[in-house]
């Protein structure tokens, strides 16, 4: 091929005429408009030879053309595009600009491999959890074995849409982990794979995932459409970090029995692991009376009593989101799902006097903790306790 062809990090907005020979590393569809429930645009990331990703966006009017010859992991010659700033609040590429496919733009199949495919740019669990300026709209992949899982919890995204969490723990090949955060169809992709007791290994491509800073706490987890989930991929990389697994268990008949294990609500689990690692520091009920700071305080105390009195230990909440709901007459109204009639729980908002050698105090706990201490559901009790009455 004697064609011009130009490399990604060269594009600018100061010409029009550019060339690319690029792979598409990932297609997805953008989020709808608001008030549309059509899908928006198509967005796409590409890598030239030279492995720099570029973000091409197809505008909805003129995805039609171009669908149709495009697909994952194929090559193509581009070119009559637009060039614009990278403006996209999450980015699959570091390059300033971004490129725009409009009618007259030319894209040609390239059918044999000029250049080898890339379709990850793994970043270690290391360098995220040390990153000292963690961009969180930056997207990249990870490859990691699945070590641990939680149960997926249904929910209601803000546009209203029924969909579902998983919360996962994964580990890279230095020994590295982090949590891991699934949404929506990706949670159906990798269920069949963390059911029944697995015995070998499951690593995972995520690809185009982000990080996620929370509370001190460091997650990467999916972001809409963007990312995928490739579950034991046929890469280089992925037989590489399968040999290594397999070399450090030798001397052991056999994987680990169970190699994913099960574990509680991910809150719950990191406050249990700050107590036992000792990085939280237990304060005085009176030290929390008088701090002049607000910020997550642990106290050591004896629940004295609870205020039952008046009858709002507990709320109505809608059953998708957790939120409190209104009555309005037979209906229950969930403003944060946007929905007139919605299936309703109560959910516990316990008042709790609580004392230590320092003090006493008030303090609420919600439905998570007081399920756990009153060992019952806030149904069933208010059940019982309308039966006494
Ligand atoms: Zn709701």
């Amino acid at each position: 091929m004697g064609e011009r062809c130009d490399f990604l990090e060269e594009i600018s907005t100061k010409r029009a005429d550019w060339i690319i020979k690029v792979y598409v590393v990932r297609m997805w569809y953008g989020p709808p408009r608001p008030n549309s429930s059509e899908a928006g645009a198509l967005e796409i990331a590409l890598h030239d030879l030279k492995g720099s990703r570029i973000h091409c966006t197809i505008p909805k009017s003129v995805v039609r053309l171009f669908r149709p010859i495009l697909s994952e992991g194929q090559l193509y010659s581009i070119s009559s595009f637009i060039v614009q700033k990278n403006n996209m609040w999450m980015k699959c590429s570091s390059l300033q600009y971004r490129i725009t496919l409009l009618q007259r733009s030319m894209v040609v199949h390239i059918p044999q491999p000029l250049f080898t495919f890339h379709p990850f740019t793994f970043r270690s669990i290391a360098s995220i959890l040390q990153e000292e300026r963690l961009d969180q709209n930056f997207l990249f992949d990870v490859l990691a074995e699945v070590i641990g899982k939680e149960d997926p919890k249904d929910l209601v995204t803000k546009q209203g849409q029924e969909s579902k969490r998983l919360g996962l723990l994964v580990e890279d090949l230095e020994k590295n982990s982090i949590s891991c955060t699934l949404f929506g169809s990706l949670v159906d992709l990798i269920q069949p794979y963390l059911d029944g007791d697995k015995t070998e290994p499951l690593i995972v491509a995520f690809q185009l995932f982000r990080a996620k800073e929370w509370n001190g706490k460091i997650s990467i987890q999916s972001s809409f459409d963007t990312s995928n989930i490739h579950i034991n991929p046929n890469i280089k990389e992925a037989e590489l970090f399968k040999k290594s697994l397999v070399d450090s268990t030798q001397g052991d008949s056999c994987f680990s029995s169970q190699r994913i294990s099960h574990m509680s609500s991910s809150s719950y689990r990191s406050a249990i692991d700050e107590l036992r690692k000792g990085i939280c520091k237990v304060e005085t009920i009176d030290s929390v009376l008088n701090a002049s700071d607000v910020g997550f305080k642990w106290i050591l105390c004896t629940i004295v009593d609870f205020d039952v009195g008046r009858n709002d230990w507990f709320f109505i909440a809608c059953k998708y989101c957790h939120k409190k709901c209104k009555k309005i007459e037979e209906r229950f109204e969930c403003d944060h799902c946007r929905k007139k009639a919605v299936q309703v729980d109560l959910r516990y908002k316990l008042q709790a006097y609580v004392s230590d050698a320092t003090g006493s105090m008030c303090v609420v706990l919600w439905d998570t903790e007081a399920s756990q201490i009153v060992e019952l559901s806030a149904t069933k009790v208010r059940e019982t306790y309308s039966q006494v009455q």
